[in-house]
């Protein structure tokens, strides 16, 4: 690890979500199909919500979207944070139907808005843990 390594909690994939995060790794954003239904479903879990089917596939999505809501953080909340203050924390409908959370980078607080085009962007944060962020979208 370098003098700078990652101390923000990260977090840890399970049987569930572990091919999100192994998606991540490789650039990509995947999120979980019903096999059953064919519904989308963010966050990864189980079950679905729909039909109980515990079937899922895994789909690639654009990691297009546009901005729901968003709030910006100015109190560490996690040591780990603080150099990073104030960040914004944006809640994302990505052009496929599902809603995700992630940080936005590049915008500045009193810039973002409402309706905001985005694009996902992958940070790498350790040596096996990519996170998704989302960046402003220019052009359509
Ligand atoms: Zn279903």
């Amino acid at each position: 690890m370098s003098e700078d390594a990652y101390t923000r909690p990260v977090p840890e994939p399970s049987r569930d979500t572990r091919p999100y995060w192994d998606a991540l790794n490789e650039g990509r954003l995947v999120i979980q199909e019903c096999a059953g239904c064919k519904r989308l479903r963010h966050y990864p879990r189980p079950v679905c919500d729909v039909c109980y089917s515990m079937d899922v596939e895994w789909r690639q999505v654009s990691g297009r979207g546009s901005l729901h809501s968003w709030t910006v953080a100015h109190h560490p909340f996690h040591p780990g944070f603080k150099t990073e203050l104030p960040y914004v924390l944006a809640t994302v409908d990505l052009e496929e139907g599902v809603r995700m959370i992630a940080q936005l980078r590049g915008v500045a607080p009193d810039e973002v808005a409402v309706g905001l085009p985005v694009q996902v962007a992958f940070e790498r944060a350790t040596d096996q843990l990519t996170l998704p962020v989302f960046r402003k979208r220019e052009g359509k």
